[in-house]
Protein backbone atom coordinates (compact mmCIF):
# COMPACT_ATOMS: atom_id res chain seq x y z
CA UNK A 1 0.00 0.00 0.00
CA UNK A 2 0.82 3.75 -0.58
CA UNK A 3 1.98 5.42 3.23
CA UNK A 4 3.18 8.77 1.60
CA UNK A 5 0.63 11.56 2.93
CA UNK A 6 -1.41 12.40 -0.26
CA UNK A 7 -1.35 15.74 0.22
CA UNK A 8 2.67 15.95 -0.06
CA UNK A 9 1.81 16.96 -3.75
CA UNK A 10 -1.62 17.82 -3.99
CA UNK A 11 -3.61 21.26 -2.13
CA UNK A 12 -7.47 20.43 -2.06
CA UNK A 13 -9.28 22.80 -3.83
CA UNK A 14 -12.62 23.20 -5.17
CA UNK A 15 -14.24 26.25 -6.68
CA UNK A 16 -16.29 26.95 -9.91
CA UNK A 17 -13.76 29.34 -11.31
CA UNK A 18 -10.29 28.03 -12.25
CA UNK A 19 -7.96 28.51 -15.45
CA UNK A 20 -6.80 26.32 -17.48
CA UNK A 21 -4.57 28.70 -19.58
CA UNK A 22 -1.46 26.74 -18.63
CA UNK A 23 -1.30 22.43 -18.95
CA UNK A 24 -3.39 20.92 -16.20
CA UNK A 25 -3.88 16.91 -15.16
CA UNK A 26 -6.83 15.87 -16.44
CA UNK A 27 -7.89 12.09 -14.42
CA UNK A 28 -10.67 11.08 -17.37
CA UNK A 29 -12.55 8.44 -16.39
CA UNK A 30 -15.31 6.03 -18.11
CA UNK A 31 -18.64 4.42 -17.87
CA UNK A 32 -16.73 1.37 -16.60
CA UNK A 33 -14.42 3.43 -14.09
CA UNK A 34 -11.47 2.79 -15.85
CA UNK A 35 -9.20 5.46 -16.34
CA UNK A 36 -7.53 7.53 -19.50
CA UNK A 37 -3.56 7.03 -19.92
CA UNK A 38 -1.08 8.56 -22.55
CA UNK A 39 0.83 6.04 -24.84
CA UNK A 40 3.79 6.04 -22.00
CA UNK A 41 1.07 5.28 -19.11
CA UNK A 42 0.58 8.49 -17.37
CA UNK A 43 -2.58 10.66 -16.77
CA UNK A 44 -2.56 13.18 -19.03
CA UNK A 45 -0.75 16.83 -17.89
CA UNK A 46 -1.96 18.72 -21.13
CA UNK A 47 -4.42 21.01 -22.58
CA UNK A 48 -8.24 19.89 -23.19
CA UNK A 49 -7.70 20.20 -26.63
CA UNK A 50 -4.87 18.10 -26.59
CA UNK A 51 -7.39 15.56 -25.53
CA UNK A 52 -10.27 15.67 -28.57
CA UNK A 53 -12.62 14.04 -26.24
CA UNK A 54 -15.95 15.19 -25.27
CA UNK A 55 -16.48 15.09 -21.89
CA UNK A 56 -19.77 15.07 -19.45
CA UNK A 57 -18.59 17.14 -16.66
CA UNK A 58 -15.45 18.59 -15.75
CA UNK A 59 -14.34 18.93 -11.60
CA UNK A 60 -11.70 20.98 -10.90
CA UNK A 61 -10.10 19.87 -7.13
CA UNK A 62 -7.01 21.22 -6.58
CA UNK A 63 -3.61 21.12 -7.71
CA UNK A 64 -1.08 18.30 -8.28
CA UNK A 65 2.65 19.28 -8.33
CA UNK A 66 1.64 22.66 -8.44
CA UNK A 67 -0.94 22.15 -11.71
CA UNK A 68 -4.41 22.27 -11.42
CA UNK A 69 -6.29 19.03 -11.55
CA UNK A 70 -9.61 17.87 -13.22
CA UNK A 71 -12.01 15.05 -13.02
CA UNK A 72 -13.70 14.30 -16.12
CA UNK A 73 -16.05 11.27 -17.48
CA UNK A 74 -16.33 10.49 -21.24
CA UNK A 75 -18.03 7.50 -23.02
CA UNK A 76 -14.73 6.79 -25.10
CA UNK A 77 -12.88 3.32 -24.21
CA UNK A 78 -9.40 3.82 -26.23
CA UNK A 79 -6.26 3.78 -23.69
CA UNK A 80 -8.62 3.40 -20.32
CA UNK A 81 -7.34 1.32 -17.85
CA UNK A 82 -8.03 -0.30 -14.36
CA UNK A 83 -6.89 1.43 -11.77
CA UNK A 84 -5.34 -1.68 -10.79
CA UNK A 85 -3.30 -1.48 -13.70
CA UNK A 86 -2.72 2.55 -12.77
CA UNK A 87 -0.86 1.51 -9.54
CA UNK A 88 1.60 -0.78 -10.97
CA UNK A 89 2.59 2.04 -13.11
CA UNK A 90 2.94 4.79 -10.90
CA UNK A 91 2.32 4.88 -7.31
CA UNK A 92 1.71 8.85 -6.84
CA UNK A 93 -0.92 9.27 -9.76
CA UNK A 94 -2.64 6.10 -8.61
CA UNK A 95 -3.34 7.55 -5.13
CA UNK A 96 -4.89 11.29 -6.92
CA UNK A 97 -6.59 8.62 -9.14
CA UNK A 98 -7.65 6.86 -6.22
CA UNK A 99 -9.45 9.76 -4.87
CA UNK A 100 -10.36 11.37 -7.99
CA UNK A 101 -12.47 8.54 -8.99
CA UNK A 102 -14.59 8.50 -5.69
CA UNK A 103 -15.49 12.48 -6.70
CA UNK A 104 -16.17 11.13 -10.03
CA UNK A 105 -18.83 8.68 -8.79
CA UNK A 106 -20.32 11.22 -6.59
CA UNK A 107 -20.70 13.73 -8.65
CA UNK A 108 -21.73 11.11 -11.07
CA UNK A 109 -24.74 9.65 -8.96
CA UNK A 110 -25.73 12.95 -7.41
CA UNK A 111 -27.38 15.01 -10.28
CA UNK A 112 -30.81 15.16 -8.86
CA UNK A 113 -31.67 14.75 -4.99
CA UNK A 114 -32.37 11.68 -3.48
CA UNK A 115 -34.64 12.87 -1.08
CA UNK A 116 -37.11 14.91 -4.06
CA UNK A 117 -36.10 14.69 -7.55
CA UNK A 118 -34.98 17.66 -7.83
CA UNK A 119 -32.01 18.45 -9.82
CA UNK A 120 -29.14 19.54 -7.69
CA UNK A 121 -26.70 22.40 -7.87
CA UNK A 122 -23.17 22.83 -6.95
CA UNK A 123 -22.10 24.04 -4.06
CA UNK A 124 -19.44 27.51 -4.64
CA UNK A 125 -17.21 27.02 -1.62
CA UNK A 126 -17.79 22.93 -0.49
CA UNK A 127 -17.55 19.59 -2.46
CA UNK A 128 -20.98 19.38 -1.76
CA UNK A 129 -24.29 19.01 -4.12
CA UNK A 130 -27.51 20.82 -2.67
CA UNK A 131 -30.75 20.30 -3.94
CA UNK A 132 -32.58 23.96 -4.36
CA UNK A 133 -35.63 22.49 -3.80
CA UNK A 134 -35.59 20.76 -0.42
CA UNK A 135 -32.54 21.35 0.94
CA UNK A 136 -30.62 18.25 1.36
CA UNK A 137 -26.92 18.29 1.11
CA UNK A 138 -25.35 15.60 -0.82
CA UNK A 139 -21.44 14.85 0.29
CA UNK A 140 -19.13 12.05 -1.23
CA UNK A 141 -19.94 9.07 0.39
CA UNK A 142 -17.42 6.64 2.32
CA UNK A 143 -18.12 3.04 3.78
CA UNK A 144 -16.05 2.60 6.84
CA UNK A 145 -14.97 -1.45 6.72
CA UNK A 146 -12.73 -3.03 8.99
CA UNK A 147 -9.69 -5.73 8.39
CA UNK A 148 -8.17 -7.72 11.18
CA UNK A 149 -5.27 -10.02 12.00
CA UNK A 150 -6.02 -12.62 14.87
CA UNK A 151 -3.25 -14.02 16.01
CA UNK A 152 -3.11 -17.54 18.02
CA UNK A 153 0.68 -18.18 19.56
CA UNK A 154 1.88 -17.57 15.83
CA UNK A 155 -0.50 -18.33 13.82
CA UNK A 156 -2.64 -16.31 11.53
CA UNK A 157 -6.49 -16.56 11.38
CA UNK A 158 -7.88 -16.28 7.19
CA UNK A 159 -10.59 -17.39 5.62
CA UNK A 160 -11.79 -18.69 2.37
CA UNK A 161 -14.75 -15.93 1.10
CA UNK A 162 -17.21 -17.56 -1.13
CA UNK A 163 -17.75 -14.36 -3.20
CA UNK A 164 -13.49 -14.50 -3.73
CA UNK A 165 -12.58 -17.94 -3.57
CA UNK A 166 -9.98 -17.42 -6.80
CA UNK A 167 -7.48 -15.11 -4.44
CA UNK A 168 -7.55 -18.13 -1.65
CA UNK A 169 -7.48 -17.50 1.95
CA UNK A 170 -8.01 -13.52 3.25
CA UNK A 171 -7.87 -11.71 6.53
CA UNK A 172 -11.25 -11.25 8.19
CA UNK A 173 -12.93 -7.93 6.82
CA UNK A 174 -16.33 -6.27 6.71
CA UNK A 175 -18.26 -3.18 6.87
CA UNK A 176 -19.19 -0.94 9.54
CA UNK A 177 -22.91 -1.28 10.24
CA UNK A 178 -25.11 1.51 11.42
CA UNK A 179 -24.76 2.58 15.21
CA UNK A 180 -22.18 0.15 16.25
CA UNK A 181 -18.15 1.95 16.53
CA UNK A 182 -15.37 0.34 14.82
CA UNK A 183 -14.54 -1.94 17.65
CA UNK A 184 -17.70 -3.76 17.61
CA UNK A 185 -17.25 -4.17 14.27
CA UNK A 186 -14.37 -5.76 14.62
CA UNK A 187 -15.71 -8.12 17.37
CA UNK A 188 -18.66 -8.78 15.74
CA UNK A 189 -17.44 -9.92 11.52
CA UNK A 190 -15.08 -12.59 13.69
CA UNK A 191 -18.02 -13.76 15.88
CA UNK A 192 -20.25 -14.01 12.78
CA UNK A 193 -17.94 -15.39 10.21
CA UNK A 194 -15.50 -17.57 12.19
CA UNK A 195 -17.47 -18.01 15.72
CA UNK A 196 -15.04 -17.29 17.88
CA UNK A 197 -13.68 -14.28 20.25
CA UNK A 198 -11.00 -12.36 19.86
CA UNK A 199 -8.71 -9.80 22.59
CA UNK A 200 -6.23 -7.31 22.85
CA UNK A 201 -7.67 -5.49 19.86
CA UNK A 202 -5.50 -2.39 18.76
CA UNK A 203 -6.16 -0.18 15.89
CA UNK A 204 -2.96 0.37 13.17
CA UNK A 205 -3.64 2.05 10.01
CA UNK A 206 -6.25 3.24 7.27
CA UNK A 207 -6.16 3.05 3.65
CA UNK A 208 -8.67 4.50 1.45
CA UNK A 209 -9.83 1.69 -0.77
CA UNK A 210 -12.03 3.10 -4.22
CA UNK A 211 -13.27 -0.53 -5.18
CA UNK A 212 -16.06 0.95 -4.55
CA UNK A 213 -16.18 3.57 -2.14
CA UNK A 214 -14.16 2.19 1.51
CA UNK A 215 -12.03 3.47 3.89
CA UNK A 216 -10.01 0.24 5.61
CA UNK A 217 -9.62 0.71 9.63
CA UNK A 218 -7.28 -2.62 10.18
CA UNK A 219 -6.19 -4.04 13.73
CA UNK A 220 -4.69 -6.49 15.22
CA UNK A 221 -6.07 -8.95 17.45
CA UNK A 222 -5.26 -12.05 19.72
CA UNK A 223 -7.20 -15.22 19.66
CA UNK A 224 -9.55 -15.14 22.93
CA UNK A 225 -11.83 -18.21 22.90
CA UNK A 226 -13.96 -20.76 20.92
CA UNK A 227 -13.69 -22.80 17.82
CA UNK A 228 -13.51 -22.02 13.91
CA UNK A 229 -17.29 -22.30 13.01
CA UNK A 230 -18.01 -21.46 9.55
CA UNK A 231 -21.31 -21.13 7.78
CA UNK A 232 -20.34 -23.03 4.36
CA UNK A 233 -21.96 -20.22 2.95
CA UNK A 234 -20.32 -16.70 3.03
CA UNK A 235 -17.25 -18.09 4.22
CA UNK A 236 -16.52 -21.47 3.02
CA UNK A 237 -13.29 -22.28 5.48
CA UNK A 238 -11.03 -20.76 7.98
CA UNK A 239 -7.98 -21.47 9.43
CA UNK A 240 -4.87 -20.91 11.50
CA UNK A 241 -1.42 -20.60 9.15
CA UNK A 242 2.08 -20.76 9.97
CA UNK A 243 4.03 -17.71 8.95
CA UNK A 244 5.10 -19.95 6.20
CA UNK A 245 1.82 -21.60 4.98
CA UNK A 246 0.93 -17.81 4.25
CA UNK A 247 0.11 -16.95 0.38
CA UNK A 248 1.50 -13.75 -0.24
CA UNK A 249 -0.78 -11.77 -1.72
CA UNK A 250 0.19 -11.22 -5.54
CA UNK A 251 -0.19 -7.43 -5.35
CA UNK A 252 0.81 -5.23 -2.73
CA UNK A 253 -1.44 -2.43 -3.58
CA UNK A 254 -3.90 -3.32 -0.30
CA UNK A 255 -3.97 -2.63 3.48
CA UNK A 256 -4.34 -6.10 3.69
CA UNK A 257 -1.06 -7.42 1.84
CA UNK A 258 0.45 -4.69 4.59
CA UNK A 259 -1.36 -6.36 7.31
CA UNK A 260 0.02 -9.72 6.06
CA UNK A 261 3.40 -8.96 5.25
CA UNK A 262 3.91 -7.12 9.20
CA UNK A 263 2.69 -10.54 10.49
CA UNK A 264 5.25 -12.71 8.82
CA UNK A 265 8.04 -10.24 9.55
CA UNK A 266 7.07 -10.26 13.03
CA UNK A 267 7.55 -14.08 12.96
CA UNK A 268 10.59 -14.71 11.00
CA UNK A 269 13.41 -15.94 12.55
CA UNK A 270 11.83 -16.63 15.58
CA UNK A 271 9.49 -19.89 16.44
ZN1 LIG B 1 -34.43 17.70 -2.63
Amino acid sequence: MIEEYIYENYSIDFQEEYSTQNDAYYFIFNNNREIYLTKDGKIPCCHEEDLKMDFDFKLYIGTFKNKEVLITNTDCTDNFHTLFELYDLNHEEYQMAARAVLIRDWYKSHQYCGNCGTRTTIDKKDMMLICPDCGQMHYPRIAPAIIVTVDNDGKLLMAKHSYHHKHGYSLIAGFVEPGESIEDAVHREVAEEIGIKIKNLKYVKSQSWPFPNSLMLAFNADYDSGEIQVDGNEILDAKWFKPEEIEIPPSDISISSWLIDNYIKKYQGGK
